[in-house]
């Protein structure tokens, strides 16, 4: 446990959980059978979706400015983030102005992956190789995530071509409500606003 919250130190710094409406991380955390995956559609000062992957216990993440993309001809760039306690796979809603990340979230999507590696998810990561198929609402079939250089923050999120491919219009705009709760961004933003009357 004490790694785990070692591991969350990051997350914890950032925030202030008196005012944020972000979870602050639980001293026990459920580990899931299934390894979790989330796509969180973040509209802060640039809006970027944020691609996280259960890895020993917490979401390792990256932000994605242009959002995931099913066409495999389209490389995303996808910039290492603090790790997220488990608990903000389900998080959506309004972060307030002034405070880190403030601005509106959106579960845009959520399931579980397998590692398409032969070796364990903590291995690809520190090799800067990781190969999944999602089983996401909206994101299926298989996705790699490349370092760029041996170390550093940026890496590439792109699909492997396969049946869940596809080069048309792309995913974030066919597909742009909650896959939690089915309400779109403004419907979120709303709701916190009426909640503040
Ligand atoms: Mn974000």
């Amino acid at each position: 446990m004490a790694t785990l919250i070692k591991k969350l130190t990051s997350y914890v710094k950032r925030r202030n959980f008196g005012k944020t409406t972000e979870p602050e991380p639980k001293t026990r955390v459920q580990r899931t059978k299934k390894p979790l995956f989330v796509i969180q559609e973040h509209h802060a000062s640039h809006l970027h979706w944020d691609l996280r992957l259960e890895i020993n216990g917490v979401l390792k993440s990256w932000a994605v400015p242009k959002g995931p993309s099913i066409n495999p001809n389209e490389k995303r760039l996808a910039i290492l983030t603090e790790d997220h306690p488990l608990e903000y796979a389900h998080f959506e809603g309004t972060i307030p102005e002034g405070l880190y990340g403030a601005g509106t979230v959106m579960v845009w999507d959520i399931g579980t992956y397998i590692n398409e590696k032969t070796i364990p998810m903590d291995q690809c990561f520190d090799e800067g190789r990781i190969e999944i198929t999602a089983k996401g609402k909206k994101l299926l079939g298989t996705f790699a995530l490349i370092r760029l250089k041996s170390s550093g923050e940026n890496w590439i999120f792109f699909k492997i071509n396969d049946a869940f491919a596809h080069t048309g219009t792309p995913i974030t705009k066919t597909h742009n409500k909650s896959a939690l709760t089915g309400r779109t961004v403004v419907q979120i933003a709303q709701e916190v606003k009426k909640s503040h009357e």
